[in-house]
């Protein structure tokens, strides 16, 4: 009899472990079913460009049903709304779907109610963090291109995803210098990090100075161990120092595990994400699997205001490979090898890139790490986008090297 694998999840995390596992397995031995909330696959990093009005969310999403089934899995579009590790089923749109392997590729859910004002939808802040939220901020920087004023980005405490406030600011200097209102913007970036390229991971070769340099050529100013305590219509509150005025406050929520995740009994931390082993194996529970911004990791290392442990799309990727391949040496018989995550990413600026290569993410490392900035960075970023969107809508497997 076929074993049964179900995925929760269509995005980076869920469609490469179900076409991992696919590559791996016949039909014959393995039953794949994938159920996603979302019908449509996102482009995530691309979000910052659906908020700078260079990227609609049309042109970075694509339908999943046709690239899941060209590769012989079955798709379930709905909203997971209970897991039952005991009886090893998870239910669908009333409908029960039982496993014999689960892989959690969730993602996160923002937790806004981490600071007051944190937003949209909770409160006057804006984010990116999904297409829904990048959507309305695009329409929030319309706004401030017909009514300048002062802007704050950054993160708020204990967040994890600090790239997309860097890539914001930079792209939105940019903007506003194209359309010569830079000297109406006085723009702010506010962040937990104990200095600028911590990112979580404890920073990485050169990045600090790097950036240091890049926010002081481009006059815009910056506070580190900074505790957002308040985003109101007009300004950012901080625990120590004057509040910024600000017309538009950009702040990257502390994120926690999507509701049934949370809600699932001996499944996930208080945070609602899922502790795993070297396998992504969550080792209390028979067969179940997590992989992408679902895992728990702890942080890096300690800091004055809490900085959470980066989850990439380039990491969630190693973390689902390495999780399908568990699942084929189980069935086999064997113990498959595991490695610790890397990290390959390229942050957007606007006119240019930083491309920053960590190896292992965790330091100390064993490679210096590789940090190097030109315009050739962004073109990289913009082929990584174009390649992994042309593959993926085709069922095939995206090129991954370099891009993230
Ligand atoms: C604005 C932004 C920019 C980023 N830029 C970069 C970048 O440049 N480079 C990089 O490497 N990383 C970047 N990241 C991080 C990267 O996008 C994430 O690491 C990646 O999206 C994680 O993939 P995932 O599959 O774990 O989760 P997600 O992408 O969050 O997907 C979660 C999936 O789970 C589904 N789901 C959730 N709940 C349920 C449920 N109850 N039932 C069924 N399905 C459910 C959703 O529909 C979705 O398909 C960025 C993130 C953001 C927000």
């Amino acid at each position: 009899m076929a074993v049964r694998v179900v995925v929760i999840g269509g995005s980076f995390g869920g469609l490469t472990v179900a076409s991992e596992l696919r590559r791996r397995l016949s039909p014959e031995r393995a039953e794949i079913t994938l159920i996603a909330r979302d019908r449509r696959f996102t482009f995530v990093p691309s979000l910052t460009w659906v908020a700078t009005g260079e990227r609609t969310l049309d042109r970075i999403s694509f339908d999943l049903a046709g690239p899941l089934k060209s590769q012989g899995i079955s798709f379930v579009p709905a909203a997971v709304t209970a897991i039952d590790p005991a009886r090893k089923v998870v239910a669908a749109d009333g409908v029960e779907h039982p496993y014999d392997f689960l892989v959690v590729a969730t993602g996160h859910r923002s937790a806004n109610e981490a600071v007051p004002g944190l937003g949209p939808g909770d409160g006057p802040g804006h984010s990116p963090m999904s297409p829904a939220e990048a959507e309305e901020l695009a329409g929030a920087i319309r706004t401030l291109l017909v009514r300048p004023g002062p802007v704050v980005i950054g993160a708020a405490p204990g967040a994890s995803c600090l790239g997309p406030a860097y890539e914001l600011a930079f792209e939105l200097d940019h903007l506003l210098r194209r359309r010569r209102l830079r000297h109406l913007v006085p723009l702010s970036f506010v962040t937990p990090e104990p200095f600028l390229g911590h990112m979580g991971m404890g920073g990485a070769g050169r990045i600090r100075q790097l950036l240091e340099g890049a926010f002081e050529e481009r006059d815009i100013a910056y506070r580190t161990s900074a505790a957002i305590t308040k985003i109101s219509d007009d300004a950012v509150e901080m625990g120590a120092g004057a509040p910024l005025p600000s017309v538009l406050s950009i702040v990257i929520p502390p994120l926690a595990g999507v509701p049934v995740v949370a809600a699932t009994p001996g499944l996930a931390n208080a945070k609602g994400f899922v502790p795993v082993e070297a396998h992504f194996r969550q080792a209390a529970l028979d067969g179940v699997y997590a992989v992408g911004v679902a895992v728990a990791l702890p942080p890096a290392d300690e800091t004055e205001v809490a900085v959470n442990f980066p989850k990439t799309g380039h990491m969630t990727e190693q973390m689902a490979v390495m999780a399908a391949r568990d699942i084929v040496a189980r069935l086999e018989g064997r113990e498959a090898s595991s490695s610790p995550l890397s990290a390959r990413c390229v942050m957007d600026m606007g006119d240019r890139g930083i491309y920053m290569a960590v190896d292992p993410v965790r330091p100390p490392r064993n490679r210096i790490p590789r940090v190097s900035e030109g315009r050739r960075w962004r073109l990289v970023k913009l082929a990584f986008e174009r390649a992994y969107l042309w593959s993926a809508q085709r069922g095939r497997r995206p090129p991954t090297a370099v891009g993230w």
